[in-house]
């Protein structure tokens, strides 16, 4: 459909189709990029009640903008191994957006990355930031490399060589990286050196997840567990319901994890299971926290160690069983699409109420319809996990101020933003006839936010 055609009005009607026809464009334009394309619907689908009462979103071709990346970067990586031979890895960037502030967005380092998998996370990443009510536009970026089994010398070669080529289109007010999968404060203060040396200056917001030494946000590594907590809370409190007293399983053992874990547990909740990529324990007293931070953060090792000291917990082999495991409230906090319908429909029928998403898109579009079918509380990534880059926001401000807030103070701004971004969600929900429905309220909150900037901003 053309502008003209649209101007005559055949949109308010014919929205459903309009819609359809920006996805299939989608589909056709970035082949194989299944998850993309996932991540793209999802969206779309929320915003037909948006798009009929707002027109100049379509006469002003907000939706093909916004799903068309500002640009994307794709490069080599040669690093040299232990052995003396030489590795070829891809690195990428997706500058996605910026409409509301510089790019910004993790880093993931993990075997599966390719472009879908980036193109999905720079365009949750949009929404996920303006959900913040910061300044920040969306971005993502990472490589096919594999951390596990590497040794500090292997990733500290290849980091260098990764943002030897990154650093050419990043910088403090342009495009700030961060952490997700495989990247912690080790990753990022490699890739800050290497920034640093090659820039000849010391831009502490050109990275944030740094260690507190040098220009880290104290709760930075808390923040996106302890934010998805803080949501869900809000959202059973609405119904009663609360954390006190729940049992809780949450999928993975890295950093989302195990404060989702902790802050679960801070507010009176018994955790059952957690899992990492090989299988899955089983702790009916409630998961040892020291323990797993202790086997995951400090060790490095794997989840199934738990039971030897542990006697009492059971390992299992294989990770999409956690969701077997009876619990009031589930938080996948592991990676894309580990919860299918299948697992979804398991979940219910052991009588979950409440699913608050730590990790980026962990519930497959099917999975979602059954727990929205069933009456189940649903916290969808995009406005539950954003306490993450919330929290490196907050990290930009402190480093552009040259000062550090407390962990308290950090930790109160994370939860007020938490509290916001429900209630922005909740409203927006209801303003577009689907009340309670969080996917409907935080895609609508969050692509306002967006396109009103892109129109305020001219056809750029
Ligand atoms: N990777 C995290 C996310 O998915 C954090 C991004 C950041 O801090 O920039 O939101």
């Amino acid at each position: 459909m053309n502008v003209l055609e649209k101007e005559k009005g055949t949109y308010t009607s014919d929205v459903h189709e309009y819609v359809q026809h920006v996805y299939e464009t989608v589909k056709q334009r970035n082949p194989y990029e299944n998850e993309f394309h996932q991540a793209v619907k999802e969206v779309l689908d929320s915003l037909l009640p948006v798009l009929a009462k707002r027109p100049q979103y379509i006469r002003q071709a907000i939706l093909e903008r916004i799903v068309e990346p500002e640009r994307m970067i794709s490069f080599r990586v040669p690093w040299v191994d232990d052995q003396g031979n030489v590795q070829v890895n891809r690195g990428f960037r997706v500058q996605f957006n910026s409409a509301l502030g510089p790019y910004k967005g993790g880093l993931r380092f993990h075997p599966s990355v390719n472009t879908s998998i980036i193109k999905f996370l720079g365009f949750e990443q949009i929404f996920k930031n303006a959900l913040t009510g910061q300044p920040i536009g969306g971005g993502k970026g990472g490589s096919d490399f594999d951390p596990k089994g590497k040794s500090d010398g292997e990733i500290m070669r290849f980091t260098q060589s990764f943002m030897s080529e990154l650093s050419k289109y990043i910088g403090p007010d342009t495009d700030v990286p961060a952490g997700d999968i495989g990247v912690g404060a080790k990753e990022i203060g490699y890739m800050f050196g290497q920034y640093k040396k090659m820039r000849g200056r010391f831009e502490a917001g050109v990275l944030t997840g740094k260690d507190i030494a040098y220009g880290g946000s104290l709760a930075r590594k808390e923040a996106t567990g302890y934010g998805t907590v803080y949501f869900v809370e809000e959202m059973l409190k609405e119904k009663g319901h609360s954390f006190a007293g729940s049992t809780v399983v949450v999928s993975g053992s890295g950093n989302v994890s195990i404060y989702a874990m902790e802050k679960a547990m801070h507010l009176g909740a018994k955790v059952v299971a957690c899992s990492d990529s090989e299988g899955y324990i089983y702790d009916k007293r409630g998961i040892n926290l020291e323990t797993v931070k202790r086997l995951k953060e400090s060790e490095k090792k794997r989840i199934s160690e738990y039971v030897n000291e542990h006697p009492q917990a059971h390992f299992f082999q294989g990770c999409s069983d956690i969701w077997s495991v009876p619990c009031d409230i589930a938080l996948p906090c592991a990676t894309q699409n580990e919860i299918d319908e299948n697992a979804a429909t398991v979940l219910v029928s052991n009588g979950v109420k409440a699913i608050g998403e730590g990790a980026n898109m962990p519930s497959t579009l099917e999975a979602v319809n059954v727990f929205h079918e069933h009456g189940v509380l649903f916290a969808p990534a995009k406005a539950a996990n954003a306490g993450g880059v919330s929290v490196s926001a907050l990290e930009m401000a402190q480093n552009s101020a040259r000062l550090s807030w407390t962990f308290e103070e950090v930790d109160a701004k994370l939860q007020d933003i938490m509290k916001t971004i429900y209630r922005d969600c909740i409203e927006a929900a209801k303003e577009n006839d689907a009340p309670g429905n969080l996917v409907v309220g935080a895609n609508i909150a969050g692509f306002v936010k967006v396109a009103d900037a892109m129109i305020a901003q001219g056809v750029i």
